[in-house]
């Protein structure tokens, strides 16, 4: 990849710059558990963005998307902003680094990536998390790695119009290799696990639709939470148990006590795949991942026939641990497989998931990774 950039950014711009890159990211565990207070457990992969920069000498951003095969040029003010929704993020993430009292001068860059996008691996925060890091590394900045996350994540809300959370940008900031991390979404506490799956493989199948639920689902399930929570006398679900959820049934619901059973589990279950990382314990992660697919699935009600599927074939070929990743309705799920059955796994589910839906589902290997960093 390198190459292949730096072929296109000597063509453009006749010189040779700096090399940074950034990572897509995964999350083993931890999901809808950001906004109830919770656990996430992501980890960087071996796929991002890498992007060759150099001064320019003028106040001006020159940018080439290699894998697009587009140019863009804008200035460093609110009105300068690019078109271009690739472009975009680059100018984001200046007009962050300005709001928050850096001063930037004009550079060049061409950048190209790996990260499928809009697959559920974080494209936008590689790109994001590339030039936050690559900016304040070349400026001198002084930035801390918490506020180059926050870099992205408002580049995101102020100039892509995507409310995200902070665990893509997180993950693409912080991420190491053979680590994963757990963010405690209410404090911002992290703490890195070791990840040596020996023996096993991480792939994601990407069933490649996407359902319309997904938004109006999402703020209902938000909506259940609350109203769970309130019940119990807790800011979020985070601080609740199963006793406590129990104590309130008949004022709840039907509906927000399982959305509510589903979150408090998922809580303990992030908190079981890190004793069991520590002991070097796959099976019990995987264990774990197959009770959060069930609770997805059946509990808060964000999967769909096609994840379902997956699931069920995962299971059936002997997989360690499988689960929808990401909000749901669509997307991928994320499978923990031992090496001698991968080839037979990944056979069966793209035979079936054709055989089923016309169409096969798309197979992404993943290996926990380093995040930002000059290369
Ligand atoms: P994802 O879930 O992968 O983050 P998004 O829709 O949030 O999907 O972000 C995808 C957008 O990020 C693309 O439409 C594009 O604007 C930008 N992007 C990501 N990767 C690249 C790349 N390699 N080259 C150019 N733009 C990219
Ligand atoms: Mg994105």
């Amino acid at each position: 990849m390198k190459e292949k950039i730096h072929a296109k950014f000597k063509a453009r711009f006749g010189a040779e710059g700096i090399f940074y890159a950034s990572a897509g990211r995964i999350n083993l565990i931890g999901e809808h558990t950001d906004y109830n207070g919770g656990f996430v457990f992501p980890g960087a992969i071996d796929k991002g963005i890498m992007a060759e920069i150099k001064l320019n000498g003028t106040d001006k951003v020159r940018a080439y998307s290699v894998d697009l095969d587009d140019y863009a040029e804008f200035g460093f003010n609110e009105e300068d902003a690019p078109k271009a929704s690739w472009a975009r993020y680059v100018f984001g993430v200046c007009r962050e680094i300005i709001k928050r009292g850096g001063s930037l001068k004009g550079f060049d860059t061409a950048f190209a990536g790996d990260v499928p996008l809009g697959a559920g691996m974080s494209s936008s925060a590689a790109l994001e998390s590339t030039f936050a890091f690559a900016l304040n590394d070349i400026f001198s900045l002084g930035i801390d790695k918490f506020e180059l996350a926050r870099i992205g994540q408002s580049t995101e809300h102020n100039y892509c119009g995507v409310m995200c959370g902070i665990m893509d940008q997180f993950a693409s900031v912080f991420g190491k290799e053979g680590s994963l991390m757990r963010l405690d979404c209410r404090s911002m506490e992290y703490k890195y696990y070791p990840f040596h799956p020996k023996g096993y493989k991480l792939v994601l199948l990407d069933s490649v639709v996407k359902h319309e639920l997904a938004s109006s689902a999402y703020n209902k399930r938000r909506q259940s939470c609350e109203t769970a929570a309130k019940a119990m006398g807790v800011e979020f679900l985070r601080d609740a148990d199963m006793d406590m959820l129990n104590a309130v049934k008949d004022r709840i619901s039907a509906e927000d006590y399982k959305r509510a059973e589903y979150v408090i589990g998922e809580k303990q279950r992030v908190l079981d795949v890190c004793d069991a990382l520590e002991r070097d314990d796959y099976e019990t992660v995987g264990a774990r991942m197959y009770e959060t697919h069930y609770g997805m699935s059946k509990l808060y009600e964000v999967s769909c026939e096609e994840l379902d599927f997956l699931n069920d074939i995962a299971k059936k070929c002997g997989v360690t641990g499988s689960r929808v990743m990401g909000g749901g309705f669509g997307g991928c799920t994320i499978n923990l497989v031992k090496d001698e059955l991968y080839d037979t796994f990944i056979e069966t589910a793209k035979a079936e998931f054709t055989a089923k839906f016309g169409h096969e589902p798309k197979v992404y290997p993943v290996v926990i990774s380093n995040g930002a960093r000059k290369l």
